[in-house]
């Protein structure tokens, strides 16, 4: 028997039910039971006092690295999913360049079995798009999705045009969306950093934002052909959402996300304060201020219909050696609410709309009921202060990955409880679950 938690007093925030402001609710048999204004309808096992905190509904994570099978070194699946629940996502999208790749159902079999063994929130596979993720053939959509693949992806390898357009051919059958990392390898030459002033400085090849824009103009094209539902990975550049925004004006099937350090961070980073830091190293490259403008502001009006993490951990060894060796991605769940709360801080996003890119964004591109706390949905919620400050120290990170560029940073919104499926998976020290007065008088 699960115990029935109330969550009083706390600014419940739930963009997919239109909600924003002081209500009670109460959780139990992993389920949302009832949202209003105390008493509730039955009497808790368990009070968590949210006066002065944000309650809103776990955030889903479309892209993240959880390195498992096979890079254990980088990441386990008790450590990346103590992470996701420390960041407060409830739900994160797993993707396959794994060791093997998830390729095949018996993959995606393999990972669900393990994440329920392992995993503190829910896991999601995205299956590879390709066989060995070598771009020749593709996997088994049907039986991949069937087994529970809920998108496909070859991450970390531009898709050629001709696999695209049969992917997105079964994409419309299954109603699965099919991602991709977008990047034109003859333009993007193999730049480990963007194509401008700064890489000339630092003599770094540069990748131009174009090699990303000429493979988005191409994946809307094959969308609007096939009528598939396309996903960009990771969008970068202002040119690259001007072709997402006439997708979507001509009702082409498009969607993307975008990760925290792309809306918060530029290539001018890598000068100062620690000239080359390969923690700043990502594919694709942080770019400039105009750039970093254009997606906040596309965040805002919805463009962008989520953020993803792109979480990527990677061992000390990927990323103590000299730039162009290093592993590019950043260790990402648990920063990643402090990280966007700087946009809402200066006035360039208001917090709801953050909640919404967090929540039903996501969750309406997977198509699932989540992302919500409708009642009767799964009850995953997630309790952040919006003002509590922290310091990054990347040893204290829960992610075996410590490849973050923010060590030492202060960052204002913190994670401090994560519950899924009605179960308190973390708990910040300073809350506690309290048996409520009524029921002690009777014990
Ligand atoms: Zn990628
Ligand atoms: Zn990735």
């Amino acid at each position: 028997m699960s115990d029935l938690i109330l969550i009083s007093g706390g600014r419940l925030m739930d963009p997919g039910q239109g909600l924003d402001g002081v209500r009670d609710i109460l959780v139990g048999k992993g389920r949302v039971l009832w949202i209003g204004h105390a008493p509730p309808p039955q009497e808790p096992d368990k009070v968590l006092q949210g006066q002065g905190l944000v309650v809103s509904p776990g955030f889903v994570d479309l892209h993240c690295h959880l390195r498992v099978p096979g890079q254990e070194d980088k990441e386990t699946m008790a450590s990346g999913t103590l992470a996701a629940c420390r960041g407060g996502f409830t739900t994160v999208c797993a993707m396959p360049n794994t060791r093997p790749p998830v390729d095949t159902p018996p993959l995606i079999e393999f990972l669900k079995d393990k994440a329920s063994r392992e995993g503190l929130v829910r896991v999601l596979p995205v299956g590879a798009l390709t066989r060995g993720r070598v771009g020749k053939e593709l996997v088994e959509m049907e039986a991949m999705a069937r087994a529970g693949a809920v998108a496909f992806s070859d991450d970390g390898h531009p898709t050629g045009s001709r696999i695209m357009r049969q992917a997105l051919e079964f994409s419309r059958y299954l109603g699965l969306p099919v991602m991709d990392h977008c990047e034109d390898p003859e333009l993007a030459r193999e730049g480990l950093v963007n194509e401008g002033v700064v890489s000339l400085r630092l003599g770094l090849r540069g990748m131009p934002s174009q090699a990303e824009e000429a493979a988005v103009a191409r994946d809307v094209a094959v969308a609007g052909l096939t009528g598939g539902h396309v996903h960009i990975h990771h969008v970068s550049s202002q040119g690259s959402l001007e072709h997402i925004r006439r997708g979507k004006e001509k009702g082409v099937k498009v969607t993307c996300e975008a990760t925290p350090h792309h809306l918060t961070l530029t290539d001018d980073r890598l000068l100062a304060p620690i000239p080359y830091d390969t923690n700043l190293k990502v594919n694709p490259p942080l770019r400039s201020e105009r750039e970093r403008k254009a997606l906040a502001e596309a965040l805002r009006e919805g463009l962008i219909d989520a953020v993803a993490t792109d979480h990527a951990p990677h061992a000390l060894v990927d990323k103590l050696v000299e730039f162009s060796r290093a592993g590019p991605g950043m260790s990402n769940l648990e920063t990643a609410l402090g990280s966007l709360m700087a946009l809402v801080h200066r006035g360039e996003l208001d917090l709801l709309t953050l909640v919404a890119r967090l929540t039903i964004g996501p969750a309406r591109i997977l198509g699932k009921e989540l992302g919500s706390l409708k009642v009767g949905w799964p009850a995953d919620v997630v309790i952040f202060d919006p003002d509590r400050e922290w310091t990054v120290d990347p040893q204290a990170l829960a992610s075996r990955g410590k490849n973050t560029p923010l060590g030492g940073e202060k960052l204002k919104g913190r994670v401090m409880a994560t519950l899924v499926g009605g179960k308190a998976a973390y708990l910040d020290p300073s809350l506690k679950l309290e048996v409520p007065e009524s029921r002690k008088a009777k014990i």
